[in-house]
C-alpha cells in the first residue's frame, strides 16, 4: 500500500498566529517541529495499516519546513516547489491508494482560524469554484479524486474538519484548534499527536473506496483578489474575464485546469 500525505502547518494544534508559521521568525522553529512530529505520526499510523511506502509533500511556505530525518521507515519528502498545478499534493498519481492531509485549515474568507486563506493570504479574498467558496482541502482532495486516489484523512482546524466532513461523511477527521476572532482554542498538541496516528491507521483500514470524490466538470474558477492590479493581470490568461474590478472568472473543462489556471493567476 502507498500512502500520500500533504501537510500544511496553520492548522497544527496551538498555532495561532502567522509570525508562528514565518521561518523567518524565532517562534518558527517551535511549530516547524511540531508539524514534523504530527506528520511522522501519520506516517506511523499508514505503517501500522500495512503501508510499505509514504510519500510527504512539505506544502506550507518554502515548502521547507519538516525534518526529513524524523520521519519514520520508508518514506520520500517532497521539499520546496515544483510549481507543477498539482501544487500542495505535487507527485500524487494513480500508483498511490489514499491520501491523508495534515495541518489543513479554513479557507479564505472564513472565521474558523485567524490564519484562514486559499492559496495566498496576501492575494486572494475568496476563491470559488462553480460559486462555491473552497479550501485547499476542496482544491488538492478533488486533484487526489480526479486521479482516482481517495482521500481519507484530514488533521487541521474544526473548520477545514467541517469540510471535510461535509464533502465526504466517511472521511477521518481529528480537529486540532479553532479560531476566535484573532485568536485560537487548541486541544493538547501531544493528545493531537497521538489522534493523528490512530486515526490515519483507521482510515486505512477501513474501506478506502468510499472515499473516493466524485469531479465532474465543466468549472467554473472565480478568484477575487485584495487588489484591482491583481484581477486586471489575471484576466489576461487565456479564457479568463474581469467580472468586476477584484474578480477574474474562468470556465474550463477538468479540475486539473482549474489547478493550472490557478499557477498562472496567482
Ligand atoms: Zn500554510
Amino acid at each position: 500500500m502507498k500512502i500520500y500525505i500533504s501537510a500544511d502547518i496553520e492548522g497544527i494544534a496551538g498555532i495561532a498566529h502567522w509570525d508562528e508559521a514565518d521561518r523567518d521568525h524565532a517562534s518558527w522553529e517551535q511549530f516547524r517541529d511540531r508539524m514534523t512530529e504530527h506528520v511522522a505520526a501519520a506516517c506511523e499510523g499508514a505503517f501500522a495499516a500495512g503501508a510499505t511506502e509514504v510519500w510527504v509533500k512539505d506544502a506550507h511556505g518554502s515548502g521547507r519546513n519538516i525534518d526529513a530525518a524524523a520521519l519514520p521507515g520508508n518514506t520520500r519528502l517532497i521539499r520546496g516547489w515544483s510549481e507543477h498545478p498539482l501544487m500542495m499534493v505535487q507527485e500524487l498519481d494513480e500508483s498511490f491508494d489514499a491520501v491523508g492531509f495534515v495541518g489543513y485549515h479554513s479557507r479564505a474568507g472564513s472565521g474558523g482560524n485567524p490564519m484562514a486563506h486559499t492559496l495566498s493570504s496576501s492575494k486572494i479574498m475568496q476563491l470559488r469554484v462553480d460559486d462555491e467558496p473552497v479550501s485547499e482541502y476542496h482544491l488538492y482532495a478533488r486533484a487526489a479524486g480526479a486521479v482516482g486516489v481517495p482521500s481519507v484523512f484530514l488533521s487541521g482546524d474544526e473548520g477545514i474538519c467541517e469540510t471535510a466532513t461535509a464533502m465526504n461523511p466517511a472521511v477521518t477527521v481529528v480537529p486540532s484548534l479553532h479560531g476566535v476572532g484573532e485568536s485560537t482554542v487548541s486541544r493538547q498538541p501531544d493528545v493531537v499527536r497521538d489522534e493523528i496516528s490512530s486515526g490515519m491507521e483507521a482510515a486505512l483500514r477501513g474501506d478506502l473506496s468510499r472515499c473516493l470524490l466524485p469531479v465532474e466538470g465543466p468549472h467554473v474558477l472565480e478568484v477575487e483578489f485584495h487588489k484591482a492590479g491583481r484581477a486586471y493581470r489575471a484576466s489576461h490568461y487565456p479564457g479568463a474575464s474581469l467580472i468586476d474590478d477584484h474578480t477574474v472568472r474562468v470556465a474550463v473543462e477538468r479540475h486539473i485546469d482549474v489547478l493550472r489556471a490557478l499557477v498562472f493567476i496567482v
